[in-house]
């Protein structure tokens, strides 16, 4: 993703703006928190770049396949992509959270106790791994530029640090068609209530669509971090804690049918007591 030196001057402004709204609301800013977000961004360098890498050759391999070409330099091509990426990007959003060979990435995501911009660049490093990029592929065969699926989901990765903020609330006639700081805040709730929800990414139009879409209720406030995780404030820990409990559940499996239901069947199993989390 270009790093332009303007949006990153525009995102540490935010942050540092939302740090003294925080503070002035008396919210608290959870500053072991954001260390454990800034060590996760630093050691995510080396794999961002890997991804870089392996991701270009693949989606360029795959674009040789592709039997029909929507040109660039038309409108109606960056139109159908778009919605095509955010399509796929549902469908990744969904399987990160339903499947637990992609949730041992997806979890770092939803590993912070308190929603705030700096929380978006909590992301897992290994992606590569957990492979939920291959939706996006089937969007190269059909003819759309690598380039063009790179730059949508650059952009829609953008418009998603806006939404992780308690500073805004609910954005009116917004809120149906758009992905809001409203919709998302739900989205990362721990609370029974409202696990797997709100998946899209700049739309929630799918949300709607596919019965995922839901609401705050007076009655639930939010909760937030890992639904049955200790709090963890070790970048490695974090990075790393999903991916240990599924390979010692793996190695646990009786028979080749369980093997494969704790890799890629749902991520719901609570610690059971006194065994480690
Ligand atoms: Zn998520
Ligand atoms: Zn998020």
């Amino acid at each position: 993703m270009e790093r332009s030196p303007v949006w990153l001057a525009l995102m540490a402004l935010l942050v540092l703006v939302e740090v003294a709204w925080r503070l002035h609301q008396r919210r608290g800013y959870d500053g072991r928190a954001a260390l454990a977000t800034l060590g996760l961004m630093a050691g995510g360098i080396p794999f961002a770049l890997l991804n870089a890498v392996v991701l270009g050759l693949v989606f360029e391999a795959t674009w040789q396949w592709a039997p029909v070409v929507w040109p660039l330099d038309s409108l109606w091509t960056w139109i159908t992509g778009f919605l095509a990426v955010e399509f796929a990007y549902y469908w990744f959003h969904r399987a990160s959270h339903r499947v637990r060979w992609l949730w041992a990435t997806h979890s770092v995501h939803h590993s912070p106790h308190e929603l705030t911009l700096l929380a978006s660049f909590r992301l897992g490093w290994t992606s590569l791994i957990s492979a939920g990029w291959i939706v996006y592929l089937p969007l190269v065969l059909m003819g759309f530029d690598p380039l063009l699926v790179f730059a949508l989901l650059a952009l829609n990765l953008r418009y998603q640090f806006f939404l992780h903020t308690e500073a805004v609330g609910r954005l009116g006639p917004l809120e149906w068609v758009l992905n809001t700081p409203a919709h998302h805040r739900l989205h990362h709730a721990s609370n029974t209530a409202y696990l797997d929800c709100n998946y899209g990414g700049t739309l929630i139009v799918f949300d709607r669509l596919f019965g995922t879409l839901a609401r705050e209720r007076p009655d639930e406030p939010l909760r937030y971090g890992l639904a049955h995780r200790p709090r963890r404030d070790n970048p490695l820990a974090i990075a790393f804690g999903e991916w240990s409990r599924l390979l010692r559940d793996a190695r646990r499996s009786r028979s080749p049918r369980a093997l494969l239901a704790t890799l890629f069947g749902p991520p719901d199993r609570p610690a059971t007591p006194g065994e480690p989390t």
